[in-house]
C-alpha cells in the first residue's frame, strides 16, 4: 500500500488509461456480439405538425437491448461504434429496419401526406464511398417511397469537407430522399456555405428551444433561425419541445413542426402503433 502511494503520477495515469482501453475493447466486443445477435431495437419519436397537431413523421432512435431488463441509450455506445467502424453495419441495419417498419405503417394508416421517417447518419457513415448505392439498395429492397425518407446529418459531418458533401448530398437527393441538418446551431456551420448545400429540413437544437424560457434573446435566436431557414426554403423542426409554453411560443413564431417530450418520448413499435391508431389532440 505504502509502495503504491509512492508510485509516480505517470503510472497512475497509465493505469487509468489501461482500464479505459480494456473497457473500450470489452464494449467493442459486446457491441459486435449484439449486432450479430440482433440485440438492437428502434424506438420512434413523433414529429408533430404544429399547425394541425398531426403526427407528420417519426425519428428512429437506436437502443441496445443488452438484457431483458437493460436498455442502453446511444449516448453510451454510439461513439465507440463510430470509433470502431461498427456504426457502418449498425447504421445500415437501422435504416433498413426503420424503412421496413415505416412502410408497413404507411400502408396501414394511409393519408394524404404519408408519414415520414427520419434516420440519423453518423459522420463516419457519411464518409463511406459506397454510401449512396447502399442507401439506394435499402430503399429499393424495402419499397418505401424515398420522398418520405429523411436522412439526418449534423453540421460537423457535412462541413468537414464541403465540396464532397455538396456532391454526396446531391446524389442522395437524386435518389429522392430528403436531407435534414440535425442539432442545428451547435456545430460550426459556415453561414456563407449553407445556401450551397442541398438541404431540406433544419432541426433547431433543443438548447435553443430551452433558452426560450429565460431571456428575450432566446426567443430572438429561434426567430432568427426560422428566418434563416425560410430564406433557404428549408422546413423547420424544433427539437426538445418539452412544455405547453414551448409549443405556444413556437407556434407564435410560425415554426411548422416540433418534436419533444411534450408530445411523446421515443417509444417502441407498439407505442407508435397505438399513437397512430388513436392520435392524441395536442394543444388544440
Ligand atoms: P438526435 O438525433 O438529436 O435525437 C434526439 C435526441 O433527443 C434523442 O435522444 C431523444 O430521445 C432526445 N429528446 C427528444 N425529445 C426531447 C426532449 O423534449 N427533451 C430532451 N431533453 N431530450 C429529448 P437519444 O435517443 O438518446 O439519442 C441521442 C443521439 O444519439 C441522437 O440525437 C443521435 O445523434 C444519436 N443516435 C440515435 N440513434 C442513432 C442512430 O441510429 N444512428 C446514429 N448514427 N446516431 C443515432
Ligand atoms: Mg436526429
Ligand atoms: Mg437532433
Ligand atoms: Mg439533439
Amino acid at each position: 500500500r505504502a509502495k503504491a502511494l509512492g508510485k509516480s503520477r505517470y503510472e497512475v495515469f497509465d493505469r487509468t488509461m489501461h482500464v479505459q482501453a480494456v473497457g473500450q475493447l470489452a464494449l467493442e466486443a459486446d457491441l459486435r456480439r449484439a449486432l450479430q445477435n440482433q440485440d438492437f431495437i428502434l424506438h420512434y419519436q413523433p414529429i408533430v405538425d404544429l399547425r394541425t397537431g398531426d403526427i407528420s413523421g417519426l425519428e428512429a432512435l437506436v437502443r441496445w437491448q443488452k438484457s431483458t431488463t437493460e436498455l442502453i441509450y446511444p449516448g453510451d455506445f454510439i461513439s465507440v461504434a463510430e470509433d470502431t467502424g461498427l456504426i457502418l453495419d449498425l447504421g445500415m441495419w437501422v435504416l433498413r429496419e426503420a424503412c421496413e417498419t415505416t412502410r408497413a405503417w404507411q400502408l396501414q394508416f394511409p393519408r394524404e401526406r404519408p408519414l415520414t421517417i427520419s434516420v440519423n447518419l453518423s459522420a463516419r457513415q457519411f464518409a463511406q464511398p459506397d454510401l449512396v448505392p447502399q442507401i439506394q439498395h435499402i430503399i429499393a429492397d424495402t419499397g418505401i417511397d424515398p420522398e418520405t425518407v429523411r436522412l439526418e446529418l449534423t453540421e460537423s459531418a457535412t462541413m468537414a469537407n464541403a465540396e464532397r458533401a455538396i456532391s454526396v448530398l446531391g446524389q442522395l437527393r437524386s435518389l429522392g430522399v430528403r436531407i435534414s441538418i440535425d442539432d442545428f446551431g451547435t456545430g460550426y456551420s459556415s453561414l456563407s456555405y449553407l445556401h450551397r448545400f442541398p438541404l431540406d429540413v433544419l432541426k433547431i437544437d433543443r438548447s435553443f428551444v430551452l433558452q426560450m424560457d429565460n431571456a428575450k434573446e432566446g426567443l430572438q435566436i429561434v426567430h432568427t433561425i426560422l428566418n434563416l431557414a425560410r430564406s433557404l426554403s428549408m422546413e423547420v423542426v424544433a427539437e426538445g419541445v418539452e412544455t405547453e409554453r414551448h409549443l405556444r411560443k413556437l407556434r407564435a413564431l410560425g415554426c411548422e413542426a416540433g418534436q419533444g417530450y411534450y408530445f411523446s418520448r421515443p417509444v417502441n413499435v407498439a407505442g407508435i402503433q397505438a399513437l397512430l391508431a388513436s392520435p392524441p389532440e395536442w394543444g388544440s
